[in-house]
């Protein structure tokens, strides 16, 4: 039985859907997951986590099975190393970083599988081959969702956990702005898993197993970090066109086909002028995809139209150039839920409760997304600073402190607090 009187349903089971389901039910509050595939399922790819997201895992109680699904022994310092892509490959930047700063490398899809299995059966129900078409409100005052096989469900509550290109965000913002709102980035990116013992055969000689390293260069960078105990190197290859920074989302882009195979050549021909250890590694991704980046650039003003509320990609897909996006999704599943968790949140002040989520999560989310582009623009020589190593090690600074030293349970008392202030609530829950 439900300890509310409302229930809520989520559109979308990727790993930000998941969590919000683990935190609602944890509370327990019944939840419907509509997705549109057949299961769940994820890219085959690394994802770095950082601390602020680890704590999030922590505090739902997920954590250790995270951990114990991904290979990983416990939480890493995952410190980035920026070395040059030109020889000879020298380190320039080294963050630094204290036992507080741990995250984890994970495999995308052991990610998502360890957040299926965290689903509690008895409260949350999964409902495959569920395409969201459009979102009315019935004149109950629920939300009617309508989905491409014709059927519709009714409910109180909906969560637009349905990544970068929402459907639930049209809703939320109208269809103009909605479409208007999501740009290509200008970055197109190349994503490869390669075995670390494959590329010491390639001839690459740069310790790439330790710690995730910045590879830097003009207009380009390159991301690598281990996952599955160092023993897959994660490389994701961006190239960035400065003269298409954030053009509106349409053909030129790419709209329809954001994904592409592209041979090995194509990629490669780009860092002509890069290293050995560069080339060797490029070698290695034997079937590269073209990604063209997009992004909700600027960043959303609100998440929230009624009872219907945004969280994660849908709400800020953003350039991964901090690898905290899903980070900063985790937690808008964490304060989401446990608002609606609250003894005092019940069917008659929910909307009252997604403006506050909204408060509180829209400058936190447009400061990792703004912080996300500033990092690109200076690992690829356009940061405020120049394309000198000195002014790349200015620009970069503490650039992750404040994305993972993150007091999310301030953040929660914030968002009480403004429902207090307002007559909403009539005392901030412990
Ligand atoms: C190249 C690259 C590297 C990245 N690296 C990192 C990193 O290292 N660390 C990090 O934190 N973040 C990283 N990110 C960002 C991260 O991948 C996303 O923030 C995260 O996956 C978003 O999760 P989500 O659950 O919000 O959306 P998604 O994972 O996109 O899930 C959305 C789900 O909704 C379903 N869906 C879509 N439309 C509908 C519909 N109409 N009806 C029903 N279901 C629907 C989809 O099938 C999908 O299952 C990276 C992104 C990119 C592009």
């Amino acid at each position: 039985m439900s300890s509310k009187d409302f229930d809520v349903t989520i559109i979308g089971g990727g790993v930000v859907g998941l969590t919000c389901a683990i935190g609602l039910a944890n509370a327990g509050i019944r939840v419907d997951i509509f997705e549109a595939a057949a299961h769940y399922g994820e890219v085959g790819a690394g994802i770095g986590i950082g601390p602020n997201a680890v704590k999030i895992l922590q505090a739902l109680g997920i954590l250790n099975d995270v951990v114990a699904r991904s290979d990983d022994r416990e939480p890493t310092l995952r410190l980035f190393k920026y070395r040059r892509g030109a020889a000879p490959h020298d380190t320039v930047y080294h963050y630094q970083g204290s036992e507080d700063d741990k995250g984890l490398g994970l495999h995308r899809a052991n990610f998502l599988d360890a957040l299926a299995a965290n689903l509690n059966p008895d409260r949350v129900t999964t409902h495959f081959n569920k395409r969201c078409t459009h979102i009315t409100s019935a004149s109950s005052g629920r939300q009617r969702i309508h989905f491409a096989d014709g059927t519709i469900h009714e409910t109180h509550v909906v969560v637009g956990a349905d990544g970068i290109k929402s459907t639930v965000r049209r809703t939320v913002m109208g269809e103009k702005a909605a479409d208007e709102s999501l740009v290509f980035t200008g970055t197109v990116a190349y994503r490869g898993l390669v075995p670390v013992n494959e590329l010491k055969r390639a001839g690459v000689t740069s310790d790439v197993a330790t710690w995730p390293v910045c590879w830097f260069g003009p207009d380009k960078h390159i991301i690598t970090f281990p996952i599955k105990r160092a023993s897959i190197l994660n490389i994701v290859v961006f190239v960035t066109d400065y003269s298409k920074v954030m053009q509106r989302a349409g053909p030129q882009s790419g709209w329809s086909n954001w994904v592409q195979p592209v041979t090995q050549e194509e990629m490669i021909s780009q860092f002509s002028g890069w290293g050995p250890d560069v080339q060797a590694m490029l070698l290695c991704i034997k079937q590269p995809s073209k990604w063209y980046v997009h992004g909700l650039y600027p960043p959303l003003k609100t998440y929230v139209n009624g009872k219907v509320v945004l969280i994660g990609d849908a709400a800020h897909a953003m350039l991964p150039h901090l690898g905290a996006g899903a980070g900063a999704g985790l937690e808008d599943a964490y304060i989401f839920a446990e608002l609606l968790a609250d003894p005092q949140t019940n069917s008659s002040n929910l909307e009252a409760v997604l403006r506050a989520y909204n408060s509180v999560r829209v400058p936190r989310n447009t400061f990792i997304a703004l912080g996300s582009k500033a990092a690109g623009d200076i690992y690829e020589g356009h940061g405020p600073s120049g394309a000198t190593d000195e002014g790349m090690i200015k620009d970069t600074g503490r650039q992750w402190d404040e994305v993972w030293h993150y007091d999310i349970r301030t953040e929660l008392r914030d968002a009480q607090r403004i429902l207090v202030e307002e007559g909403t609530f009539i005392s901030t829950a412990a």
